[in-house]
């Protein structure tokens, strides 16, 4: 498996951590431009329309996170801030500018910017902006795809569907930055075989990097209410094991995987707990990997278009994001935040 971790040592010569920040996104699927209520999955009941981007926090944040991480481990060579929760591309492109290139020149041991996203999400002016900060920088997009079944996504209520995914890699292709695509295994209704064609669009969509989820349900959350209420049930253990070895036989061999399970904090996490045991479940994936003979791409059928040369289509957004990110201006509080 071609992990995260190899790869940063191999790039960087050294351990690099990730500092994860709020910086005070919301979400188009949470403030009603696509959508209200958000995933069923996600806990977004702080990302209320108010939330607001604050510099001032996020350097606050980022000098902590890096505290914190030497504290833990003596030998790192650099850091990537990582915008994580919420949509990190929905705000004015000025504004995001400015926080991006804050986050990049805070510290001097900071590479990179990883920056979570929704497909949805990223007008040609925000990739744009990514493309000239990947040209001093690392800079990864995450895109959350999930899945390309558009049923599994109307079961999520992500609000969007796989068209807006494909369109936005077609247009964040070529441009300098690392595309990464998360992924959820286990969704309800989805058999084996609709996960694995999720799995040949990586390669056909040539994505640099994935990460893999169980669906894992929380507490406070319309999933983790389904999930106590016997409506739905989590993958196995066992069967994720099958399954995620079976994805990565079929995703291309130099794709990098950043993660191959999720989880939460044990307080809010209602099930599986098994995905609480990430390392157990690392060499259990090398076990079997080894048991059939097989390696990371083992299966993967290269496409009949190489991914470089798929043409770039015209940016499809939806207006209702689009007039926030590229007509709504600055925000006055962004000035007050930073005084
Ligand atoms: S798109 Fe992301 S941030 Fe928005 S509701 Fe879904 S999981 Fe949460």
């Amino acid at each position: 498996m071609n992990s995260f971790g190899a790869f940063l040592k191999r790039k960087h010569g050294g351990r690099i951590q990730r500092v994860s920040i709020d910086a005070g996104f919301t979400c188009p699927n949470v403030d009603g431009a696509v959508a209200k209520g958000g995933c069923n999955f996600c806990d977004n009941r702080s990302f209320s329309p108010s939330r607001r981007v604050r510099l001032q926090k996020v350097a606050d944040q980022l000098r902590q996170g890096i505290e914190t991480v030497r504290r833990r481990y003596s030998k790192v060579s650099g850091f990537i801030a990582y915008f994580q929760p919420a949509t990190n591309t929905y705000a004015p492109v000025e504004q995001l500018e400015e926080i991006f290139e804050l986050a990049v020149s805070i510290h001097p041991e900071i590479v990179g910017l990883a920056i979570g996203t929704r497909p949805d999400c990223v007008p040609d002016s925000v990739l744009t902006l990514i493309e000239r900060l990947a040209k001093t920088s690392d800079v990864s997009v995450e895109y959350g795809m999930q899945s390309i079944h558009d049923e599994s996504l109307k079961w999520m209520n992500r609000a969007h569907n796989h068209a807006h995914m494909i369109n936005a890699i077609d247009r964040s292709r070529n441009r300098h930055f690392e595309t990464c695509a998360h992924v959820i295994l286990g969704i309800p209704g989805e058999t084996h075989a609709m996960m694995m064609e999720t799995a040949e669009e990586i390669g056909r969509l040539g994505f640099d990097a994935i990460k893999l989820h169980n669906l894992y349900a929380v507490r406070g959350t319309p999933l983790g209410t389904e999930v106590l209420e016997g409506k739905v049930e989590m993958m196995e253990y066992d069967t994720y094991l099958q399954t995620l070895v079976d994805f990565l036989e079929r995703i291309p061999p130099h794709v990098i995987v950043e993660r191959i399970s999720g989880d939460a904090p044990p307080d809010f996490l209602i099930a599986p707990l098994w995905c609480l045991k990430k390392s157990e479940l690392r060499l259990a994936i090398e076990k079997e990997f080894e048991r059939r003979g097989t390696v990371q791409g083992s299966r993967w059928t290269p496409p009949s278009i190489d991914p470089t040369f798929r043409p770039i289509p015209t940016d499809q957004t939806p207006d209702a994001i689009r007039v926030q990110i590229d007509q709504r201006g600055r925000l006055p509080v962004l000035k007050l935040q930073d005084q």
